[in-house]
């Protein structure tokens, strides 16, 4: 593996940085496997891949290093949703979460760039079931993968959108906590992709760098005054990260927040060059995970809520009450839920979240929200898959055992989009 000299040379001077540890590590074709338990739906000794000691990532609770790369796909618990397979790195997004805010407070969270929903699926399990999450992709093709991984998780505070970030300024002030995982020129992914040196180089890093400025710049006024942003790319590149928290700083007279970390868990803390703003390195050769960088950031100006509408209103169909009674019954807590009903199906959304969602539709295209859960035909529910496969569904719902055929056939040919 030839890594770019240009960049190896460009990071002569960054902290943290060992060429020869960091040359050595890519060499030596060392690859690291991790996976991450969705708390809502595991239950240990049910699958393979959980049925050993497993070493646990030291940041996250829910997150393990696996021996070996097992073959996911035919694991039904994998297409179930039951864990995601997540580099461990970038899980140190769950520490920013919990170390600036109270979770067990209702939020609302923007994770603005979440194709494939890594980090959407990791905040979902974090937050209250209170809050609500919006986890956005601009490119339309990657939101499909986005929508199933997020109908896989199960839960129902999510709605997926798929908008530019400056379709945000529309909700201006709205949001407790947006999470940037920035599109970059991805060097801390060499290892596990060795097709992306090719396309790296020094002009892509200053594109990036820009384009990374202006996702921060147009999503801003949707963060709530004393809001959070937590900013994450996967390059090691100053330009990306560093240089980018001192623009914030600069520009938004954003507040840097420190984060703890332990010594032995290898990471290494850094600050911007002007403004001295608290930013994490993930270096392969000394974290077991892939190379990253994180930062947080408090916004300190004063702001009001206002939303402008979209000039088009979406126009739901009306849920009648002989369709309330016939989904009733396939739900936990069916008091606990409205319903509305898009192309003949009903789909069911937490009570608390019906202010929320109609500001949600004047303001984005929504591609998915909370549970779908079938039409209604001749007075009787016929179930979506999604809704199966949802952890909303009523324990009261008989369920059958099947073969491991059967099963990876049932949730293989599942239809989310
Ligand atoms: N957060 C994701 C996860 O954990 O699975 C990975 C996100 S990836 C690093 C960056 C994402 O940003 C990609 O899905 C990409 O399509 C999206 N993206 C690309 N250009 C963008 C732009 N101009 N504005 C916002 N997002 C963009």
């Amino acid at each position: 593996m030839n890594l770019p000299e240009q960049l190896i040379r460009s990071l002569q001077n960054v902290k943290g940085f060992d060429e020869a540890a960091f040359i050595q590590l890519h060499q030596s074709g060392e690859q690291v496997t991790s996976v991450r338990k969705n708390p809502a739906k595991i239950l240990d000794g049910q699958s393979v891949i959980f049925n050993n000691q497993l070493q646990q990532i030291p940041w996250c609770a829910n997150g393990y290093y696996l021996d070996e790369r097992p073959s996911f796909t035919s694991d039904p618990l994998f297409h179930a949703g039951a864990y995601y397979v997540q580099e461990a790195s970038s899980m140190f997004v769950g520490q920013a979460l919990q170390q600036t805010l109270d979770l067990s407070q209702p939020l609302k969270v923007l994770d603005l760039c979440a194709a494939p929903g890594g980090k959407s699926t990791l905040i979902q399990s974090l937050i209250s079931a209170e809050s609500l999450l919006v986890s956005n992709e601009v490119i339309k093709t990657r939101v499909n993968i986005l929508s199933e991984n997020i109908t896989k998780w199960g839960a129902a505070n999510v709605v997926v959108s798929n908008n530019d970030p400056k379709d945000f300024q529309r909700l201006e002030n709205y949001f407790d906590v947006i999470v940037i995982d920035a599109p970059c020129s991805g060097s801390g992914l060499f290892r596990k992709d060795a097709a992306a040196i090719e396309e790296w180089s020094i002009n892509n890093v200053q594109l990036c760098s820009q384009r990374q400025q202006r996702i921060v710049a147009d999503v801003f006024p949707a963060l709530k005054e004393n809001g959070i942003i937590i900013y994450s790319t996967c390059s090691y590149s100053t330009e990306e990260d560093e240089a980018v928290c001192d623009w914030m700083v600069e520009e938004f007279k954003m507040e840097s927040v420190p984060l703890k970390v332990e010594n032995t868990w290898g990471i290494v803390a850094t600050e911007s060059e002007i403004h001295k703003a608290k930013g994490y390195r993930f270096y392969p050769d000394k974290v077991k995970g892939e190379g990253f960088f994180i930062t947080v950031f408090k916004k300190k100006q004063e702001a009001a809520f206002s939303a402008t509408q979209k000039k088009e209103r979406k126009t739901l169909q009306q849920v009648t009450k002989t369709e309330i009674e016939a989904v009733s019954p396939w739900l936990k807590n069916a008091a606990d839920f409205f319903f509305i009903k898009q192309n003949e199906e009903i789909i069911a959304v937490p009570l608390y979240l019906q202010n929320d969602l109609q500001i949600l539709q004047t303001a984005l295209y929504i591609k998915k929200a909370a549970v779908r859960m079938g039409a209604v035909i001749r007075n009787e529910l016929i179930p979506h898959h999604e809704l199966a496969i949802s952890t909303i569904i009523s324990t009261a719902i008989p369920s059958v055992e099947v073969d491991l055929e059967t099963a990876l056939q049932y949730l293989r040919n599942r239809k989310y989009k």
